[in-house]
């Protein structure tokens, strides 16, 4: 069943969870072990996250450097075929413009097609690590609408060399990311809102929100949506704090607050282990509050917090 159908398929808050390809060389088994921790919980759907190529700078031993295009976390299509098969349960591959040209995104769908995986998250994706600004591949695109412009093609048997096909049986079924504190690079939330608009009128079913740890702030963004007369569902996007580190680490990466009541508890921890339990005990209150709001699924970002989401899973599902 399509995400978009299974959260409207009832008025239950669902759980769901993203979870990270391994690193190249590493074993399917984490993935398995990530979901099998999770499982017990119920989860209606699963994300795989995608990661772009970076280019890493090999010295030849000559004075001269070697340029070389590597992936560090491939194999988004296969992990979501290999869960969509041992589990039974839809599937969400992450789809980037960076680092794809708009040829490999034309093969990731000819794959997930073949595999009948049909449900995406369709994303500008992060800019590589050298880069000041996101640039995108010399054939690929500069934002996510874009790439849902090509998907749309896609869905009606249009190829990007612009042949035609006839259009595939299981249309390809989207969401998008969107942002309560708005995206780091936007002027305004008014200006993101914008943009925003544009992916869910260019065909987003739904929309995952970046991470955030004040609930005022995702109730007031998502009223400002629907007085914007966006009416899909916004689906909040959480991760527990659990370490110490975090506290700064969060909101730059991010681009989020952390509410002061947080920010004071942690700052009392005095070891990672008690900055896991202030980030679990308010995690839990944090998503108490969602459901009680009747929010369509909670959507958990699993990265280095696998136990903490159990803990909280277990207190709310
Ligand atoms: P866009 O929608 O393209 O927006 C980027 C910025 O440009 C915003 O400021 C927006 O306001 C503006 N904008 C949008 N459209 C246009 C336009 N047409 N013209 C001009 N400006 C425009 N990153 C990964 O690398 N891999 C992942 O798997 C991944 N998963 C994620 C999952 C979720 C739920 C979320 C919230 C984020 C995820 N990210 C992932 C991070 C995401 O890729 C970054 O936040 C990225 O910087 C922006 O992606 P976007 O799809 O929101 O981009």
């Amino acid at each position: 069943m399509k995400v978009i159908d299974l959260i409207k398929s009832t008025d239950k808050t669902a759980f769901s969870f993203e979870i990270l390809p391994p690193l190249k060389g590493t074993s399917i088994e984490k993935v398995y072990q990530t979901i099998n921790t999770l499982q017990e919980f119920n989860p209606q759907y699963i994300n795989i996250t995608t990661h772009r190529s970076e280019y890493v700078y090999k010295e030849l031993g000559n004075g001269l450097f070697q340029r070389n295009r590597i992936r560090r976390r491939p194999g988004t299509v296969a992990i979501a075929a290999a869960i969509q098969n041992k589990y039974n349960i839809t599937v969400v591959p992450h789809m980037l413009c960076s680092g794809f040209s708009k040829e490999d995104t034309e093969y990731m769908l000819l794959d997930l097609q073949f595999l009948g995986i049909t449900d995406l998250l369709v994303l500008r994706g992060d800019k590589a690590k050298h880069e000041r600004n996101f640039i995108p591949e010399p054939s690929g695109h500069s934002h996510a609408l874009e790439l849902e412009q090509q998907i749309n093609d896609f869905n009606n048997g249009i190829f990007i060399d612009g042949s035609s096909a006839q259009p595939p049986q299981n249309r390809f079924s989207y969401g998008v990311a969107c942002y309560p504190e708005k995206h780091e690079e936007s002027p305004n939330l008014e200006q993101d809102i914008y943009w925003l608009k544009k992916k869910i009128e260019a065909g987003a079913e739904y929309a995952v929100t970046q991470l955030f740890y004040d609930n005022q702030k995702y109730f007031a963004y998502v009223e400002r949506l629907r007085k914007d007369g966006i009416n899909i569902p916004i689906i909040p996007g959480i991760k527990p704090l659990s370490k110490l580190s975090q506290l700064t680490v969060i909101p730059k990466t991010f681009n989020v607050d952390l509410p002061q009541d947080l920010a004071r508890e942690v700052m009392k921890c005095r070891t990672d282990e008690e900055a896991h339990a202030v980030g679990t005990e308010w995690c839990i209150n944090q998503c108490r509050e969602l459901i009680a709001h009747g929010v369509p699924s909670i959507h958990f970002y699993t990265a280095n917090a696998v136990d903490s989401v159990k803990e909280v899973a277990k207190a709310i599902f």
